[in-house]
């Protein structure tokens, strides 16, 4: 049997109530506001991901499909320095592909079934974000049943894939805007998009808020193996950190 491994995230706390950092062999997906750091934490998953293993890494390459153009190749090399990593090396260890349909992004991601096959390193697998194509192409009245259909292909070959090749898959989400309730109740009470197809694919889920001022809060709703708890977290500019 393949054993379940660990990459940081960058922040001490963080991984405490992950039980150690993210799994290998499942989804993780965190969800949250805009701002709330999760594009920031993908950045230090694709650093960490390199580290040695005792240095919570996985030694291994990333794969990022990156929906919405916000990968930064200088917050990589940002984030390297602070670990002691070679910046360029770094960044050459890391396949981006940039999806501009959920169509595209799904080919990305078989296409990585491919490559993951082919070289063995690959130990961490992006999508950020995994739902913000889906929710333009299929934005009409009529369409949700058939983007659900979409998702839960796309979310049981990424399932397949975390297994297949024993990688991590993180996966980035957005809240419900709900601008109504946004007034009325504290921005922990949202809830993320893809419904049960969503829910049902993540085996980790984590929900991001601001704090107060600099401080991020992360509140783990739901593992395999840990309880309900949460941290706060603060955004460097060497990434995540506590
Ligand atoms: P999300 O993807 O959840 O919308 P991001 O991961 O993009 O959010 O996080 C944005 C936040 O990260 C902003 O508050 C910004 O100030 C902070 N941030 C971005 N780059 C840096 C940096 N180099 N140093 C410190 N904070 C940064
Ligand atoms: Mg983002």
């Amino acid at each position: 049997r393949k054993r379940v491994w660990n990459i940081s995230t960058g922040s001490e706390a963080l991984n405490g109530i992950l039980g150690g950092g993210i799994q290998s062999m499942s989804i993780t997906e965190v969800f949250g506001e805009f701002r709330c750091g999760k594009t920031q934490m993908s950045h230090t998953l694709c650093v960490a991901a390199q580290l040695p293993k005792d240095m919570g890494g996985a030694e291994g390459k990333v794969a990022f499909i990156d929906t919405e153009g916000t990968f930064r190749p200088d917050r990589i090399k940002a984030i390297a320095d602070r670990y002691g990593l070679d910046p360029d090396q770094t960044m050459e260890n890391i396949i981006v592909s940039r999806a501009y349909n959920s169509e595209q992004q799904m080919d990305y991601i078989t296409r990585l079934g491919t490559i993951f096959a082919e070289d063995g390193q690959y130990r961490l697998l992006i999508v950020d974000s995994i739902m913000a194509l889906f929710r333009v192409d299929y934005s009409g009245r009529g369409e949700l049943s058939e983007r659900q259909q979409k998702l839960n292909i796309m979310l049981a070959r990424l399932n397949h894939i975390s297994e297949e090749f024993n990688v991590a898959v993180f996966v980035t989400n957005q809240v419900q805007a709900d601008p109504g309730a946004a007034l009325m109740f504290a921005s922990n009470d949202r809830k993320p998009v893809g419904g049960h197809v969503m829910a049902h694919a993540s085996a980790t889920r984590l929900l991001l808020r601001k704090g107060r001022g600099e401080e991020r809060v992360a509140k783990l709703n739901d593992s395999p193996d840990m309880p309900e708890a949460e941290c706060s977290y603060i955004i460097t500019p060497g990434g995540i950190a506590d």
